[in-house]
This record gives structure tokens, C-alpha cells and sequence, in this order.
């Protein structure tokens, strides 16, 4: 694949819980291409009628499927489900299958945070970003 392929407004996002719903209504808010994939076509009512993206029923971790989502072409993927192990391993296959470069994965386990950092995978942890704004608003009472 050439890198000129590439569309770096084209976002993939895995997982359409509470917080991938809205990813995907806030980055097609945004005038970005969404597609956002789900296990479970329930999931996509969470998106309203007014969501601009396409929505893609299917398992994240067969490669094929991804494939056929176009995830190759993809600026930024964003693995969202409620499983860690499963946020890492489509991570790691967007990674070094794909060839993605802005790849964000939730994690609830803080511990294994870093490891992936060192892959060139961000994450993020929600207790880890509460417990910061918490903070930070307490400190702002002061
Ligand atoms: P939440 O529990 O609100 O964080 O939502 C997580 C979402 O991820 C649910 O809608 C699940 O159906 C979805 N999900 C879990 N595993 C997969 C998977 N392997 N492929 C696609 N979606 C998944």
C-alpha cells in the first residue's frame, strides 16, 4: 500500500459501547469519515439516526473482516470494547498487518499501560483519567 493511501480522516473505530458511540458521533461531528465496527448490531442504536459513519457488523479480531472494513486505509483506529485483550490484539494487528501508524487502545488494566506504549500503541485507561480529573477538580476548590 502506498502511505498516499492513506486517508488520515478516515477513522476505525472497534466497539460501539458508550464511549465508542461517542467517538464516532463526535469524529462524523467533526467532518471525519467514521466507520465503526460492532460485535452486536444492538450496539449501533446508541448512535441516533443523525450519525454521518458507516456502521459494520463483526468480529474485530478476524483479519479478514478488517480487511473488508478497509482498516489498511485507515488514519487512525481506535480499539474500544470492553475486553483489554482484545483492544491490544486488534491494536497489534492494525499494527503490524495493516501497517496503521495512530492506533489508541482502552485499557482498564493500568499495569500493562506502558508495555504497549513501547509498541507505538497509545492507550488510555479510564480509573487512570478519573482519578487525574478528580484530582484536579478537588484541587481547583481550593
Ligand atoms: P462497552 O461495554 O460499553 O464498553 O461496549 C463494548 C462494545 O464492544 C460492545 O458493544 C461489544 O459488543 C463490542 N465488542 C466486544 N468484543 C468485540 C469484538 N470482538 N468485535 C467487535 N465488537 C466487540
Amino acid at each position: 500500500m502506498n502511505k498516499n493511501d492513506i486517508k488520515k480522516n478516515f477513522y476505525i473505530i472497534i466497539g460501539c459501547g458508550n464511549l465508542g458511540a461517542n467517538l464516532a458521533l463526535t469524529f462524523s461531528e467533526q467532518g471525519e469519515d467514521v466507520v465503526i465496527i460492532d460485535k452486536n448490531k444492538e450496539a449501533f442504536n446508541k448512535l441516533g439516526s443523525n450519525f454521518g459513519g458507516l456502521t459494520l457488523e463483526g468480529d474485530a479480531t478476524n483479519i479478514a473482516f478488517l480487511g473488508t472494513a478497509g482498516i489498511e486505509k485507515a488514519g487512525v483506529v481506535i480499539t474500544v470494547t470492553n475486553n483489554d485483550n482484545i483492544n491490544i490484539m486488534v491494536a497489534q494487528i492494525a499494527k503490524e498487518m495493516f501497517n496503521n501508524k495512530r492506533i489508541v487502545a482502552r485499557l482498564y488494566d493500568s499495569d500493562r499501560d506502558s508495555v504497549y506504549k513501547e509498541f507505538g500503541i497509545d492507550t488510555i485507561c479510564p480509573e487512570v483519567l478519573s482519578a487525574r480529573e478528580i484530582n484536579r477538580l478537588l484541587k481547583q476548590e481550593k
